[in-house]
């Protein structure tokens, strides 16, 4: 048995990542996937070196960040001292930063209208550097959350290849936090494959072994690895 105080100094977030990664890898087992093609993002937003650097020397090296500002702010550093770190914008982004986040950031989550696929085509003709990019639709249909209708998300990926010369890796989506995730995590996958996109942006610290088990290639998990967020600076 491990005295107690190790145990302490076990609960960081270092350990509580390794705890994540076997709970994703069970989840894919479960559902006969393959644990590699499951990637998981650390959520950093709103921590700051003292809790990042821990998990990227265990190994971690894909991120998440909402703000493009609080990222530009941390990251630069942070990717001096780990190249090879993949950074992922989980966050709304304005069309005027568009070029900021194709500047930073190596995939992009939140692209959900016309206006921006076009700052972002722009912004990355101009700048010679191509991200990943998720459309991300509001499942729930919620007025409050970003993202593309369903019944808008096919024609809106086919737009974003067609018109704006975009290439498209995946959906993304935020289930209602008052709904079962398991029937948005369903519909974004069905709309997936009628877009023709193999990528599945869905799955968060409380829902995120549905979301495997209904197809998510890429978990977004914060809490679970960082521990509870101030309320204040979550948004
Ligand atoms: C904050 C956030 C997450 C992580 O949420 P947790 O519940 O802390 O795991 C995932 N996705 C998006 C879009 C977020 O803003």
């Amino acid at each position: 048995m491990a005295p107690e105080t190790n145990l302490t100094a076990m609960d960081g977030p270092a350990q509580r990542l390794s705890g994540v990664q076997a709970a994703i890898a069970r989840a894919a087992r479960h559902a006969g996937r393959n644990p590699q093609d499951v990637t998981l993002i650390a959520v950093s937003k709103t921590h700051g070196a003292d809790a990042i650097l821990p998990v990227i020397a265990a190994g971690q090296r894909h991120f998440g960040e909402n703000r493009v500002q609080e990222a530009q702010a941390k990251w630069p550093a942070l990717k001096a001292q780990a190249p090879d770190v993949v950074l992922h914008l989980i966050g709304a982004l304005q069309s005027n930063k568009a070029e900021d986040a194709v500047r930073l950031f190596d995939v992009i989550h939140a692209l959900d209208r016309e206006k921006l696929a076009a700052a972002l085509s722009a912004a990355i003709k101009k700048l010679g550097r191509t991200p990943q990019l998720f459309v991300q639709v509001n499942t729930g249909e919620e007025p409050q959350k970003a993202g593309i209708a369903p019944n808008e998300a096919v024609a809106f990926v086919t737009s974003c290849r067609e018109v704006h010369g975009l290439s498209i890796s995946g959906l993304m989506c935020i289930p209602p936090e008052d709904e079962e995730p398991a029937m948005h995590f369903a519909l974004l996958a069905k709309l997936a494959r009628q877009a023709g996109v193999a990528g599945l942006s869905m799955g968060m610290s409380g829902d995120f072994e549905t979301a495997i088990a209904l197809g998510a290639t890429h978990v977004r998990i914060g809490t679970a690895i960082f521990g509870a967020r101030g309320k204040v600076a979550e948004r």
